[in-house]
């Protein structure tokens, strides 16, 4: 490992070098990644960011990775766009969206994850490696490990989307689906990895993984130009993405990189599995288990294994956290696509109503600058949308039918 971080645990700090340990074996507490900072500082600043290739390893120092691992480049830098139209739709008056869903080379944001996990991965010297996934990190992970020569073992529950299905096979993976809900599948990957030594990213390389989500921070605080929203809502499937924004937020002020500014965090899950938004809601220590049903596949984890310290992130940082029916989620997804011509998936959809609820409550004020995380491509669940959106019958190739049709269409508006 280069001398920039060091995996540890929190409770009894004993540090594990080149091993992958997600728990302390002597205080099964979580283990950490702990930067310097002070040596990060004599090699980072603005201005060498700002000479580096636009993807997540402009900010490399800031990764758990050591200097010498291949890295695949090109992953992140995804826009921030301005959403005035949105904003207008919202109650909004400075409303901007992190759009991963044009994150290369899978089009979510787990692209990010993946690619800080598979590094290090490779680093340690694992040869297969693997991840329970609701679809997105599916599709991360059969690419990234294509692209890096990687046997690949993909376990997910058998009723995901058919693109997230096939666009995990498509890559060569081995695709297992499983006949269970996501929480099961992961604690199947949990006795694999115990069996056979193979790293799965969001199980044992899970310290490693988490990290990447940090990098969506850096992101939206270097396209602001160097500064901090005031707020940030965040959809919550395991929690691990919201908790490591609000690092990375930290981080660049403790490096100096950024003037300090509280950002409130806010969480968005959907209804039918809302176990740390209701945790939030009311008032709760600790995030009590739910079995998901909803549309929205990628945050259906009714066991988040960051739920904890999502919670404890959007406290902090006075935060809050709502949920959104099935169909909100399909009305939220419509909503960006018309407003601001940007297709996500069924999570956009969760973010996109939470963010109307906070506007409508108070709970986000017009006037502060609000970043939306658009996480994942909609291409990938246009299923949802079968039963919302009428194709209408198809016409003859002759333009007395296309008059008829406009006819029809203008009677009945
Ligand atoms: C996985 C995922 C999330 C949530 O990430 P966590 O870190 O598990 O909370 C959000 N959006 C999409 C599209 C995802 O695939
Ligand atoms: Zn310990």
């Amino acid at each position: 490992m280069s001398n920039l971080y060091r995996l540890l645990c929190p409770s009894c700090e004993r540090e594990f070098i080149r091993e992958a340990v997600t728990l302390c074996p002597d205080c099964f507490y979580p283990t950490e990644i702990v930067y310097d900072y002070q040596a990060i500082g004599e090699r980072l600043s603005q201005d060498a960011v700002e000479r580096r290739p636009r993807d997540i390893w402009r900010y490399g120092e800031l990764l758990p990775v050591p200097d010498s691992a291949p890295r695949l480049a090109g992953v992140g830098w995804t826009p921030l766009i301005e959403a005035p139209r949105l904003g207008r739709r919202l109650g909004s008056g400075s409303l901007f969206i992190k759009d991963d869903a044009a994150c290369f080379p899978t089009l979510s944001f787990k692209d990010r994850v993946v690619a800080v996990a598979l590094a290090e991965a490779r680093a340690l010297g694992f040869q297969v490696v693997g991840c329970a996934s609701t679809g997105n990190l599916a599709n991360a992970v059969a690419a990234h490990a294509a692209r890096a020569g990687l046997e690949a073992w993909v376990l997910v529950p058998a009723d995901l989307e058919p693109a997230k299905l096939l666009g995990t096979a498509v890559y060569g993976a081995n695709l297992v689906r499983v006949t269970a809900a996501y929480d099961q599948v992961n604690r199947l990957c949990a006795e694999i990895a115990e069996r056979h030594r193979w790293g799965f990213v969001n199980v044992n390389l899970r310290p490693f993984y988490a990290e990447g989500s940090k990098t969506v921070a850096f992101e939206i605080a270097e396209q602001l130009g160097w500064r901090l929203p005031d707020n940030v809502v965040v959809p919550m499937a395991g929690g691990a993405q919201l908790t490591r924004i609000a690092n990375g937020f930290q981080e660049l002020v403790i490096l100096g990189m950024v003037p300090a500014h509280p950002v409130r965090l806010f969480g968005a899950q959907a209804k039918g599995c809302s176990p740390i938004a209701t945790a939030h809601q009311l008032g709760r220590k600790s995030v009590v288990p739910v079995v998901p049903s909803t549309i929205c596949k990628s945050l259906a984890i009714g066991n988040p294994a960051d739920g904890h310290a999502a919670l404890r992130a959007i406290a902090r940082s006075g935060g809050g956290a709502g949920s959104a029916t099935d169909l909100e989620i399909v009305r939220g997804i419509r909503l960006l696509a018309e407003s601001e011509g940007i297709l996500g998936e069924t999570a956009a959809g969760v973010t996109v109503a939470v963010t109307g609820q906070l506007l409508e409550v108070g709970a986000i004020a017009p006037g502060e600058t609000t970043v939306v995380c658009i996480t994942g491509n909609g291409l990938k669940t246009l299923d949802c949308l079968d039963r919302e959106i009428d194709l209408g019958a198809p016409l003859a190739p002759s333009l007395d039918a296309f008059e008829a049709h406009w006819d029809r269409l203008a009677g009945a508006a």
